[in-house]
């Protein structure tokens, strides 16, 4: 190994330094080794990035120690994180963190170890042990159950035989038995019990994309593979067989979840397949699951990850194949720096490993689909349901011809919907309604002065929850009891307006009495378990009507479904968003999917303002194609995504000049800098213009390549003085306008 080694330092910023490789460490320091360093006049702990024979400097110091003796990131993920450095503008420090889980990085984090009791050795004679028989039975229970179950840990045996450890340490003392330590792994899975599946038989469609997918595999060189596949047409099989592929050939494989589509029932879908290969990341598990999960892949002992967004970075040997499935979800996308978009960092980690990626949705995002169009994926589609089962048949209600005409209020349920709910009651089928808003009442108004409770820390209106008695604030999370009059005119009554899923329920429960229903949000769903016991619950029919925002609406699969509506389709519409459309055609056309899988044909209810909304028109139909390329046109007049990277400045500080002033500084700077290829918008107010007490100002970078942006900006960044108190957040990519 050349004499100096590059070292990233956990707690500098955007630097490499150089150490010099001690001789007793030359063998063993390598390319990714973890190693402690002094730095100033403390140590501190990095990795090894890079070597050189020569630095500029020559008063190097020495690399003290090294942490992990094997490598804890291959030369490809050390690759990915200079890669993810550059794209997203983030530092290199921050990029690898964002490949090492914090519960393998932390100080002090480490395998759980347990004692483990064997006998040592054939049982003693029967003299002896009638011998101890008589003088301690206790211990002669404890040979009896250790002849019959082998090894046991300790606390099992201690439980096993009713006794103390003493009785054991005798027995140790006499060398009847052996004590030994060993790592206790911590399994997410341990209480369940699952049961083995087989693989099920493809229909023509899967069975297309599959082969697609083998070959994928199979060229051993990098490859993406848009899989878009209608509701319930079996993506996930086509998952599951790829897989088990490669594991035969000795490869391993990752898939991706939505964060919220990780329920147990994806897990053991999984699961039952493949038994202990699989290993599960998520944020729900312990430090120390999650060290044990990475240790276990590490190790080779698991070869298929299943989890959320971070578990791309799962180091799984010999990868044959990244999964993202509904890879058009926006929880793909980190919302700190790195702000990566997982499905993104897949294609180009599928790149660096030479290994197949299966990029799966019902509703692709438009860059994917483009990518598909003009052949840099591969496009496979699966058109039908499996079963031969129906598409659900969607019907719009015009909800302005259903507000009442004499007092112009608003029906929240209309006849229709109210028909056809109590039309699956009666048959014993199941109902599913979908609203993206929780609370009660999203609008808390004095009808005297028109005054609105608005959030004295951010510049939305407060949610009024009627449980709680509170009105809230969904960007800050502060809670007060409503006030008692009104701050401006002090009249005694406020009026709750806007609808929330709290206020479809109460409403729910007054139309149909005798209905079971139950309501899935995060206000319901704050307790540990509430989330699987609802799904449980609904699932074994226990539930009539299942009230819920997006949490219901992704990836769920309850045949006994017939009837899905959706009280309020506008909603995302009304977003100061260019994602707008897509994101509510997406939204209903997964909200719709939810429908008549099973033996009964499904149908859904869409509740709109907007009838002929080109997004909710095409939602009707189901049609993905005309609602993309209608779409795509618009983009492309505007030269927005797909048609060109789109980077998002946000600038945030507790006074507002302070920030104006250095957005504009910033917008200034870059415009002399940018190239003239690059689109650059002028400061403006974010739509979220206060938020948490922050004022945030807004510029927008439009161009047809990243670097052209994110260099200069770096640059700008790193040489340009903000008054203290701004700060700036990049987002390249951005998913998010707001
Ligand atoms: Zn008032
Ligand atoms: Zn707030």
């Amino acid at each position: 190994m050349p004499p100096i080694a590059k070292v990233v330092v956990e707690i500098a910023l955007d630097r490499e330094f150089d150490y010099q490789v001690p001789a007793e460490l030359s063998a063993s320091v390598r390319l990714g080794s973890r190693v402690q360093v002094p730095f100033g006049r403390t140590t501190a702990r990095g990795y090894v990035v890079g070597f050189a024979d020569h630095s500029a400097r020559t008063d190097l110091k020495q690399i003290a120690a090294l942490i992990s003796p094997k490598p804890l990131l291959t030369e490809t993920m050390l690759k990915l994180a200079r890669w993810l450095a550059d794209y997203y503008a983030a530092t290199i420090e921050q990029a690898i963190r964002t490949l090492l889980p914090c519960a393998v990085r932390r100080k002090g984090a480490g395998f759980r170890e347990r004692t483990l009791v064997t006998l040592a050795g054939a049982l003693p004679d029967k003299t002896t042990l009638a011998a101890l028989r008589r003088r301690s039975p206790k211990q002669a229970a404890i040979l009896d159950i250790l002849q019959q179950e082998g090894e046991l840990p300790l606390a099992a045996l201690l439980r096993a035989a009713r006794t103390t450890p003493s009785a054991i340490r005798s027995l140790a003392e006499k060398k009847m038995v052996i004590l030994a330590r060993a790592t206790a792994w911590r399994d997410p899975l341990a209480d369940q019990v699952i049961l083995p599946t087989e693989p099920l038989t493809l229909f023509p469609e899967q069975a297309t994309a599959l082969s697609l997918v083998k070959q994928a595999i199979d060229t051993l060189k990098p490859s993406v593979v848009l899989l878009h596949g209608v509701t319930g047409s079996g993506k996930t099989e086509v998952y599951l067989q790829a897989i088990r592929f490669c594991l035969d050939q000795g490869r391993g494989a990752i898939v991706l979840v939505p964060e919220i589509a990780l329920t147990p029932q994806t897990v053991e879908r999984f699961y039952s397949r493949f038994g202990e290969a699989i290993a599960v990341l998520h944020s729900h598990l312990s430090d120390g699951e999650r060290h044990d999960e990475w240790y276990r892949i590490y190790e080779g002992r698991a070869r298929v990850v299943i989890g959320a967004r971070s578990a791309l970075f799962a180091p799984v040997e010999r990868l044959g194949l990244i999964v993202v499935d509904e890879e058009h979800e926006s929880s793909y996308k980190q919302a700190e720096s790195p702000r990566y978009n997982a499905r993104d960092v897949a294609v180009m980690r599928g790149r660096l490993e030479s290994c197949a990626v299966l990029l799966g949705s019902a509703s692709p995002a438009l860059e994917s689909f483009c990518n598909a169009r003009n052949g840099k994926y591969a496009l496979c589609e699966l058109t039908h349901r499996v079963d031969h089962r129906q598409m659900p048949r969607v019907r719009i209600v015009d909800l302005r011809q259903e507000a009442q005409p004499t007092t112009g209020a608003i029906l929240i349920f209309s006849r229709e919907l109210v028909a056809a709910i109590h039309q699956r009651l009666d048959q014993a089928e199941q109902v599913i309604l979908f609203l993206n808003r929780r609370g009660f009442a999203t609008t808390v108004l004095c009808p005297a002065c028109g005054y609105v409770a608005v959030c004295t820390h951010c510049a939305v209106k407060m949610t009024y929850h009627k449980g709680a008695d509170e009105v809230r604030c969904h960007i800050c999370g502060r809670a007060q009891r409503p006030p008692a009059r009104c701050p401006k005119c002090l009249a005694p009554t406020f009026k709750f307006s806007g609808i929330g899923t709290q206020r479809v329920e109460a409403i729910s429960r007054a139309i149909f009495p005798k209905a079971r229903i139950e309501r899935m949000d995060s206000d319901t769903t704050t307790h540990k378990h509430a989330y699987s016991r609802i799904l449980g619950d609904f699932k074994a029919g226990k539930i009539d009507i299942l009230i819920g925002t997006q949490m219901i609406a992704k990836g769920l699969h309850f045949p006994g479904v017939t009837l899905v509506g959706v009280i309020y389709a506008d909603l995302p519409l009304h977003l100061p968003d260019f994602r707008s459309a897509e994101r509510t055609f997406q939204l209903l056309l997964q909200v719709a999917g939810r429908a008549g899988r099973g033996d009964v044909p499904g149908e859904v209810i869409v509740q709109t303002f907007a009838p002929f909304n080109p997004a909710i028109q095409a939602a009707r139909r189901l049609d993905y194609l005309s609602f993309y390329d209608q779409e795509l046109a618009a983009r492309q007049e505007l030269r927005y995504p797909p048609f060109a990277h789109l980077v998002c400045l946000t600038l945030s500080g507790l006074l507002a000049e302070a920030v104006q002033r250095a957005a504009q500084t910033l917008a200034e700077r870059l415009e002399q800098i940018l190239p003239k290829t690059v689109i650059l918008s002028p400061p403006i107010p974010a739509p979220l213009s206060r938020a948490k007490g922050q004022y945030r100002f807004q510029i927008v970078m439009r161009s047809t390549s990243v670097k052209t942006m994110t260099a200069p900006l770096k640059e700008t960044l790193k040489t340009t003085r903000f008054a203290p108190g701004v700060r700036i957040i990049v987002d390249v990519d951005a998913l998010s306008m707001m």
